[in-house]
């Protein structure tokens, strides 16, 4: 199967709690009352396979075999990827002590080599942005993105043909004195943080 449809993508978020409905505390400091936590797609390998098959057929006319992706949320999405196809790469970089992306662990593009950069979730597409870069300081040439969700809410931060499952651009969130959810008293989460201190739901 490579198609993936919309109500089917829905459901699989949902039921693994990659898609949660709450009060959550964004990382910009801001509330909202819907919240992704994508890692929780791949505990469930045979779901995420199909969104990666999907992902790949639509990756597949940009020409490339070598895939990366940004560490850590990325690093799943683009092996399962580049799993789909036969003499591909899988490669994932990394954050630099001085705030850009690297390649470690002797991972290399080859000159010239054609790149597609995969993620789990883009939002402003800063950590992509910083993978294309490392692929071009490499010499390689990124052809296109892709990712499971776009979530940006205004322009990216690469200009590259961008190729996502869903998309969902308009999720509500609010400062938190302007927040109907401090105001009806509902308690806060923040999905991200140790397990062991933040059951969700
Ligand atoms: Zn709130």
């Amino acid at each position: 199967m490579t198609t993936l449809d919309e109500a089917a993508a829905w459901d699989m978020l949902t039921q693994a709690g990659a898609y949660l409905q709450g009060h959550f505390l964004l990382t910009t400091g801001r509330h909202s009352n819907q919240f992704f936590l994508l890692s929780r797609l791949s505990e469930h390998p045979a779901w995420l396979w199909r969104w990666a098959q999907a992902l790949a057929a639509r990756l597949e006319p940009f020409g490339a075999k070598t895939v990366v992706g940004p560490a850590v949320g990325g690093i799943i999405p683009a092996f399962a990827v580049a799993s789909c196809w036969q003499d591909s790469r899988m490669l994932f970089a990394e954050k630099d002590t001085n705030g850009g992306m690297v390649f470690k662990r002797g991972f290399q593009i080859h000159p010239g080599e054609a790149v597609v950069v995969v993620e789990d979730a883009v939002t402003t597409g800063k950590s992509v942005a910083e993978v294309i870069q490392a692929v071009q300081q490499a010499g390689g040439v990124v052809s296109a993105v892709g990712a499971w969700v776009d979530r940006s809410q205004g322009p990216l931060q690469f200009d590259l043909p961008f190729i996502a499952l869903l998309r969902v651009h308009h999720v509500p969130n609010w400062e938190p004195e302007a927040c109907p959810l401090c105001h009806q008293g509902v308690p806060l989460s923040r999905p991200k943080g140790p397990t062991s201190v933040n059951r969700e739901r």
